[in-house]
Parts: C-alpha cells; sequence; structure tokens
C-alpha cells in the first residue's frame, strides 16, 4: 500500500497515521521520494481492510491511497501525480518531445566517431552514445578502447555539444565513466548487478537501465527502485528486447513491455531497437513500433559504414536509414498515435 500525503501534513499528523497502520499490525515506512513524502506498507496477508483505507482517505493530510501491494514504491505510477522527466545534459527525456541517442556501439576511431556525431545530430539527436567498456559474452572479442575511448567520448562533446550516453561495466571505472557521461548506462547485463546500481546511483549522475535479457517487468522495476533508494531520482528504463526461443532475431524487443512499464512506473522509458533487432533490417520497424507503444525516446546503433563497424554490425544502421527512422519515429511522437486510454493494468489469466 502507497499513502501519498499532502504537503500540509505535519510531523504529529504522519505520527498519527503511522500510530493507526501500527495498531492494525501494519509496519509501515516513510518515505521522501520524488518530491512527494509517501508512506509504504506493505504485509504478505495483504491489504489493509476497508475501514482502514476508508480512514486513511478521509484525512486531510492524505492526497491518495493506492491500497495494491507494490514492492517498487518510489518508482511506482502511483507514487506521483506527473510523470518524471530527466535531464541529463543537453538530453530531455521524458517530456513530449522524442528523445534521439545514437552512435556506434563501441566507441571506435576519432574519424569515424565525429563524422558519426555530426550527422546524427542533423537528424535531430541530442545524445552520442557508445561504448568504451563492453561487456562481451566472448572473453577473447574486442573489450573496448578504456579510459581512450572515454578520451573520445569527451573530445565529441565538447566538439559538438551532444550528451555522452556510455557503459559502467565495473564499479572501478566509476570515477572516469561519471567525469564524462551524461547518461550512465547499466547494461542488460549488469541489471541485477546491485552493487553497480548503488554505486551508479551515488555518482549522481542520470543512469539509464538497461532491462536484462531474461528480467520481469517487475524486476526491472525493482532494479530501478534500488537506484531510486539509493538517492538518485533521474532514472530512465530501457527496454532492449528479452531472450526467447526466436533465432531470426537477437532478442525479441517486448512491446508490451513499454506500455507496461509507462502504466506501472512514472519514469521515463525508451528503447533500444538495435539489440532487440540484432538484424539491421527491422531496426527502422522496431524503433517506430517502440515508439507507438510509447518509447518517449530510442538508442540506435549508427555507423557510416556500419559492416565494418568493430562491434554489432549486423543491427547497426547506416546514416540514411537513421535519417528515416529518426524522421517517422518522431512524426509518430508528435502526432501523438500513442494510445493512452487509461485502463488500469489487469492480471492476465494463464
Ligand atoms: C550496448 O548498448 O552496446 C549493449 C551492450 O547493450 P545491452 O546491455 O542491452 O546488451
Ligand atoms: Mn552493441
Amino acid at each position: 500500500m502507497i499513502i501519498v500525503l499532502r504537503p500540509t501534513a505535519s510531523g504529529d499528523e504522519i505520527e498519527r497515521i503511522v500510530g493507526l497502520l501500527h495498531s492494525e499490525g501494519y509496519e509501515s515506512q516513510l518515505m521522501h521520494s520524488f518530491g512527494e513524502r509517501i508512506i509504504c506498507c506493505d504485509s504478505v496477508s495483504g491489504a489493509p481492510p476497508a475501514d482502514v483505507i476508508g480512514k486513511l482517505k478521509a484525512s486531510r493530510f492524505v492526497a491518495r491511497v493506492f491500497s495494491q501491494r507494490t514492492r517498487y514504491p518510489r518508482v511506482s505510477r502511483e507514487s506521483k501525480t506527473t510523470r518524471t522527466v530527466v535531464t541529463a545534459g543537453p538530453m530531455t527525456i521524458g517530456d513530449q518531445a522524442l528523445t534521439l541517442i545514437a552512435g556506434p556501439c563501441t566507441v571506435c576511431d576519432s574519424e569515424t566517431l565525429f563524422q558519426t556525431a555530426e550527422f546524427v545530430k542533423s537528424c535531430g539527436a541530442t545524445g552520442f552514445r557508445g561504448g568504451a567498456y563492453k561487456p562481451t559474452t566472448s572473453p577473447y572479442s574486442f573489450q573496448g578502447l578504456g579510459l581512450a575511448g572515454l578520451k573520445l567520448l569527451a573530445e565529441v562533446k565538447s566538439a559538438t555539444g551532444l550528451g555522452i550516453v556510455t557503459e559502467l561495466l565495473a564499479i572501478e571505472n566509476i570515477e572516469a565513466v561519471a567525469a564524462v557521461a551524461d547518461l550512465i548506462q547499466i547494461g542488460a547485463r549488469n541489471m541485477q548487478n546491485f552493487e553497480l546500481l548503488r554505486a551508479a546511483a551515488k555518482t549522481h549522475k542520470p543512469i539509464l537501465l538497461k532491462r536484462g535479457q531474461g528480467a520481469t517487468i517487475e524486476e526491472w522495476l525493482l532494479a530501478a527502485e534500488y537506484i531510486a533508494d539509493a538517492g538518485n531520482e533521474q532514472i530512465v528504463l530501457c527496454e532492449r528486447g528479452i531472450k526467447t526461443f526466436e533465432p531470426l532475431t537477437r532478442a525479441t524487443l517486448d512491446v508490451g513491455a513499454i506500455a507496461l512499464a509507462n502504466q506501472l512506473s512514472h519514469l521515463p522509458v525508451i528503447a533500444d531497437p538495435s539489440h532487440s533487432a540484432g538484424n539491421r533490417s527491422i531496426v527502422p520497424q522496431l524503433g517506430v513500433a517502440a515508439v507507438a507503444a510509447g518509447a518517449c525516446g530510442l538508442l540506435v546503433e549508427v555507423h557510416p559504414n556500419p559492416d565494418t563497424a568493430i562491434k554489432d554490425g549486423a543491427q547497426t544502421i547506416g546514416h540514411e536509414q537513421f535519417r528515416s527512422l529518426a524522421k517517422a519515429a518522431k512524426k509518430v511522437r508528435d502526432e501523438g498515435m500513442v494510445a493512452e486510454v487509461g485502463l488500469e493494468p489487469t492480471t492476465p489469466r494463464v
């Protein structure tokens, strides 16, 4: 249960509410979360009975009561009336405009980086992506340029004004990554690396939290809750596809998860059509589908000559493809084709 307090609620009033819950056998916790004061109270035996909820709702110090059990009170949609907008350097994520973040999978030579950065900027991108530290399935694959890669990203940033999105792979690199990144990426493989989440949160830089390849939506939101609970409320969720039985794509873009995450959380949700596709021919379609489902931004792998990209060339699109994806996706976002019909999520029957 979440009880959202009115700004007028004094310490005494809060104690009275906590006392009421306590007398009914419910332990509760006061939290300062995203500008609201909320009382969270959950019990394995379920929500408090209707008369207790009635008393809470009757209090003039209570703005709202959400009686369902939630394991992620801070990031839950119920705890905040407005949607969170994250500002990360020049990137604004979660407002009406579509946010485009694009660049190669992996930081490569300076000429290619600058060429790509200038191009994506001309298409309306405000963020440049590229990994200096790469998580690789094989230990023999290229692991990224490391510090030299971060230096190149810093040069792109100062020359173009684009915001930098780059992955934090290990706590030992946190200072160097945080010094360059405007938005720190936590990759799919680290979504449940709780120590890394807490450490990243403590940098006070905005965090891009990719959904784990095998993570449920609830696990993803709980990972976001870790970051919020560690004191960092600048969180962007990124759906990047989940593992399914389908071998013709690298992952399956979970379009439903984009819509649901928007209903369950007030955090902005973006999508990465590149890692879900694994195949560049369907990246534009997935990108547009993600925006139609409610993604407020896209993270896309782009390279001037994708076949020569150091990593993930098969899913990387060229400049012209990015131009048309950006145009189509912006049109979908601007024309408000995103369905907001006000239905509450229900539990599917299996
Ligand atoms: C990436 O963005 O290059 C990447 C490795 O992403 P993910 O963690 O989603 O696989
Ligand atoms: Mn990649």
